[in-house]
């Protein structure tokens, strides 16, 4: 406002000014006396002022009424300058008058003083009006326009909407002979399509390199977890799943075990990547942890292995080869003793002497074949199944426990009913045939009965072969029935002449069924004899 009023100030004194030098201009070439007729049409407000104040013409013509204006401030400034401006109360009217006065020459070369002036509050109040009038007129102007848009584009928006609505809901036959005005819709349908197949595409190939990616870390037997700077899973594979809790996803609440925990942070604190195995006492099992940083340390990808079954082989096998050397000691620790004693002998006891070197020798030999067949089971987990005709497969038992069934004086029977015409069965050939040889020699070996006898049955199902071995023997206990396969066992070595015997002989077979996933069923009853039943998949 103060800088309109200032504006307004400046506009009246250029209007004043102009009017002045008109005056001005009037009054050189006009004498006093003919002022009155001179200024007569002249609308603008105005006195001529002689120098010391006395008014020789008023626009108005009361100057006889006016008093002397030497004391007016726009009069006595003249003084000292040429011209003056001034906004004040007007005396005479009581109102608030612009006021410009400047020094003039009139005809006869005298100076006199040419007072022009405008009532300002009036042409102040006009300006504003027309001022207040454009502001409201141009709001309203704005507003309408405004509105007329809003409407229209809003009623265009939805028009355009609705055509799109009813061309999207149209068959692909009727869009493609769509009306000529609405071209740039199909046009628009057109990209949009192009766009949606490509994205379409893409989204399945993301799908399934996912799933790829999804088999190739479940394929990996360890659990796998990628943790990201705050230890939250990102991605977690399907493994091990006893270790995590159910839908925690942070890695202090998402594992179970602390000890997997306390491995982590310490992995945080290690500049490099870190690897350790733990025993976890609830689970009795070992896992080895190695966790890797990545992208400057910012996430971890932690793998979790379960070892325990080649920690716990490691241990079997370091047991074996002790009880294997203990085992031999024994025979050995005989043999030499016997030969010692042998050198002095007297001649009748020398043949015991020799006897006994031999059975332990025998022993030693057992010990050594066994354990070659053992190593040979364990090492073999791969089957080597192949057609084999039946009576190949019973001629090579009947030669392999030649020794024993002469030994005993026993009866070696086999009954085979298979399905195929040509007697031939598939197995792995020299696994089973260690089996049953395992199994007709113990009924042969672990029997008192007059006649010893065993009888080898073999029914082939759809599925499976069923082996029956069944003996005539000195049957087992039922609580030692399941001890029987552990390696080194044997029942009370008093009970048998079989001195030579080492406790390998069922858990090699046992080794064998398990790898060939069949399973060992055993019925036995005290001094009537034992079944085994052997059923294996084709
Ligand atoms: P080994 O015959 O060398 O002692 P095995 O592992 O073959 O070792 O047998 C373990 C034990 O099981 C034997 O010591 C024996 O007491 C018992 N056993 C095995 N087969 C029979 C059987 N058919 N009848 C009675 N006892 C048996």
């Amino acid at each position: 406002m103060r800088y309109l009023s200032s504006l307004y100030e400046k506009q009246i004194k250029e209007f004043l000014k102009e009017d002045a030098l008109i005056i001005g201009e009037m009054v050189e070439d006009y004498g006093e006396n003919e002022y009155q007729k001179v200024f007569k049409d002249l609308k603008t407000r105005f006195n001529i002022i002689s120098l010391n104040g006395k008014v020789i013409y008023d626009s108005q013509k009361y100057q006889e009424r006016l008093e002397n204006h030497g004391e007016r401030n726009e009069i006595k400034e003249l003084k000292n300058k040429k011209e003056f401006f001034i906004i004040r109360e007007s005396s005479t009217l009581n109102t608030l008058m612009a006021y410009y006065s400047k020094i003039d020459k009139n005809k006869s070369g005298q100076d006199i003083i040419i007072r022009v002036s405008q009532n300002y509050g009036e042409y102040n109040r006009e300006l504003q009006n027309i001022l207040y009038f454009e502001v409201i007129f141009f709001m309203a102007l704005n507003f309408m326009i405004h509105f007329f848009y809003k409407n229209y584009l809003k009623r265009d928006m939805y028009r355009k909407l609705t055509r799109i609505k009813t061309f999207l809901e149209s068959g692909q036959d009727k869009k493609e002979v769509y009306l000529g005005d609405d071209q740039w819709i199909l046009q628009f349908w057109r990209v949009v399509k192009e766009w949606q197949e490509e994205n379409i595409k893409n989204i399945e190939r993301l799908a399934r390199e996912k799933e790829v990616l999804e088999k190739i870390i479940d394929g990996v037997e360890s659990a796998i977890i990628l943790l990201d700077e705050n230890f939250k899973f990102t991605v977690r594979n399907n493994n091990l799943l006893y270790l995590f809790e159910k839908s925690k996803y942070n890695c202090i609440q998402g594992i179970k075990y602390i000890e997997i925990i306390e491995v982590i942070k310490k992995a945080q604190n290690n500049q490099n990547d870190y690897r350790e195995e733990i025993y976890i006492q609830d689970l009795k099992k070992y896992f080895l942890i190695s966790i890797k940083k990545l992208n400057y340390n910012r996430e971890y990808l932690v793998t979790i292995k379960d070892i325990t079954i080649s920690r716990e082989s490691a241990e079997i096998q370091r047991k074996f080869i002790s009880n294997i050397s203990h085992e031999l000691k024994t025979p050995l620790t005989n043999i030499k003793g016997y030969l010692i004693a042998l050198k002095d002998a007297p001649e009748s006891l020398r043949n015991n002497f020799l006897n006994t070197v031999e059975r332990n020798i025998e022993k030693m030999e057992n010990i050594i074949l066994d354990f070659l067949n053992m190593t040979k089971a364990e090492s073999l987990k791969i089957l080597n199944i192949g057609p084999i005709g039946i009576e190949k497969l019973e001629k090579q038992l009947r030669e392999e426990v030649d020794g024993i069934v002469n030994k005993k004086n026993g009866k070696l029977e086999f009954n085979f009913e298979i399905l195929s015409k040509d007697n031939y069965i598939k197995i792995d050939y020299e696994k089973i045939l260690m089996v049953l040889k395992n199994l007709i020699e113990n009924g042969f070996i672990y029997n008192s009965s007059k006649i010893p006898e065993v009888i080898v049955n073999l029914y082939e199902m759809k599925n499976t072969y069923k082996f029956i071995i069944k003996d005539n023997g000195l049957g087992i206990e039922k609580n030692k029935i399941d001890k029987i396969f552990e390696r080194f066992y044997r029942i009370d070595k008093a009970r048998t002449s079989n001195v030579a015997g080492t406790g390998l002989g069922l858990s090699i077979v046992k080794e064998i069924i398990d790898n060939y996933k069949g399973e060992i069923k055993i019925v036995s009853r005290e001094n009537k004899g034992t079944i085994f039943t052997i059923t294996i998949p084709k």
